[in-house]
């Protein structure tokens, strides 16, 4: 609950961002934060203990949380990109938003099968970004250990796209 009320206050709110009517949720202050960071980290390796062999994270914010969470869990990092960024043969999900389309692609070669994995990312909205991570992964014949997420937004119900996938969330607003 301390860990909750501490993140809770590193986070940013800011309107209209990325464009009118949108409330955005900045994490970047708790990256300033060093023991902040570094009780995120140790909270999501007491949870997960020695259950994961592999994290990912997605295009970017999960970048920077998904690396400092394997490093604490002593696993490789896998990136999940948005189309086109990956160089090599890659697997790709495309899913809805609310205006058209996107596509997110991992490397093929990056999960071997059977591998626990663990998917990172900042924030939990519509949950379609972390359902197509969850099917990227599946195409690997990976198994998705659960999803760790700093903030999941509620009203969204990002969790009813994905049941059966363990989804925590540090914060839920
Ligand atoms: P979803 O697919 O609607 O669940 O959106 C989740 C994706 O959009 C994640 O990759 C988030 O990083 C990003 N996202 C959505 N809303 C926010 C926000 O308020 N702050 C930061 N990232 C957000």
């Amino acid at each position: 609950p301390d860990l909750a009320r501490d993140v809770a206050r590193a986070l940013r709110t800011i309107r209209d961002f990325p464009e009118p009517g949108v409330v955005f949720k900045d994490f970047t202050p708790l990256l300033l934060d060093v023991p902040l960071r570094d009780r995120v980290v140790a909270d999501v390796v007491a949870r997960r203990g020695s259950g994961v062999d592999l994290v990912i994270g997605i295009e970017a914010r999960g970048f920077i949380l998904g690396s400092v969470i394997a490093h604490g869990l002593g696993t490789g990092f896998v990136p999940v990109r948005k189309a086109g960024k990956l160089p090599s043969t890659t697997h790709a999900v495309s899913y809805s938003l609310e205006y058209g389309e996107a596509t997110i692609e991992v490397h093929q070669d990056a999960i071997p099968a059977g591998a626990r994995v663990l998917i990172v990312d900042d924030v939990l909205a519509t949950g379609g970004t972390a359902a197509a991570a969850v099917e990227l992964v599946r195409r690997t014949q990976g198994e998705v250990v659960a999803l760790e997420v700093i903030l999941e937004i509620g009203f969204l119900q990002g969790r009813s796209r994905l049941t059966g996938t363990t989804v925590h969330a540090l914060l839920t607003d």
